[in-house]
């Protein structure tokens, strides 16, 4: 449940709604890499910018962006807005109801409103790893989805053993889709009446199987195997070996190749990735 709110969020945050922040008169409080805009509660302003400092070194040192410290000072800073209540937040920035936050990637803006929960733990540290990840790989080549997702939520760090229980329980279960179908499949445009997906898998004992899944079960399931993947590379291999493989992204190569350089003697291709992504949900 908590996965599929997480989808429907980014695919919102995904929009980059324009929103109308003029009516206000923000006070400011900066910081090395960002702007805080609050109107009246300076200490939870002061919080935010605290938190945001720290998740932003610690994504950065996690993905292996040593020098990344340069990208985000002076006029390119990431701004912040925080509205007194949900209900000012929801108005500006016309977000649904369950909406916590926004950001605007293109902009470099984040959007939510004081005291909101599940901003500082969750929505802040996703959408600045998405920011982060962005900047750095520029995303003019083909970056699949379940990467960028993968790496905004293994920066939700509370999730991270959630996540490690369910990957694992649905590689015991025979639950897990093939490579081929992370790589392809484009998980935002489901038909949601549609009522059953087949999906071609390999069992966990080499077999071919079919999985019969619900849309909110595909989905789910294609978050959970994001944050795997991108769990995996990291936990597995470290991330300077991780920022390798974003370089190669970067410099144009696609996943395949990217993997095979970075990572030359375990994974030489997708199915290889797939392969040692299982026997790390087999192991320990
Ligand atoms: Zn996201």
């Amino acid at each position: 449940m908590k996965i599929s709110l997480a989808w429907f969020l980014c695919i919102f945050l995904l929009l980059c709604l324009s929103f109308e922040s003029r009516a206000y008169q923000w006070q400011e409080l900066s910081g090395e890499h960002f702007i805080i805009y609050f109107l009246e509660n300076k200490d939870f302003a002061k919080e935010i910018l605290d938190k945001a400092e720290i998740y932003y070194r610690n994504i950065a040192l996690e993905l292996g962006y040593p020098r990344y410290s340069e990208f985000w000072t002076w006029d390119n800073r990431v701004r912040i807005y925080l509205y007194p209540d949900r209900k000012s937040f929801q108005k500006a920035t016309g977000q649904p109801t369950w909406s916590e936050g926004m950001a605007s990637y293109n902009d470099k803006k984040i959007i939510s409103y004081v005291w909101s929960k599940g901003f500082t733990e969750s929505l802040l540290p996703h959408e600045m790893a998405h920011l982060i990840f962005r900047d750095f790989v520029r995303f003019k080549g083909d970056i699949p989805l379940w990467l960028d997702e993968g790496v905004a939520q293994w920066m939700e760090e509370l999730k991270r053993p959630h996540i490690k229980r369910v990957a694992k329980k649905y590689f015991q279960e025979n639950a897990l889709l093939s490579i081929d179908d992370m790589m392809q499949l484009d998980i935002r445009n489901l038909k949601y009446e549609q009522a059953v997906y087949i999906r071609p898998i390999r069992t966990k004992d080499g077999k071919e199987g079919i999985l019969f899944l619900s849309a909110e079960l595909l989905i789910n399931t294609y978050y959970i195997q994001s944050v795997s993947l991108v769990g995996f590379l990291i936990e597995k291999y470290g991330s300077n070996a991780f920022a390798d493989f974003c370089r190669e992204l970067r410099d144009g190569k696609n996943v395949q190749e990217a993997l095979r350089s970075a990572y030359p003697t375990h994974i030489r291709s997708l199915r290889e990735f797939e392969d040692r992504w299982r026997e790390y949900l087999e192991a320990d």
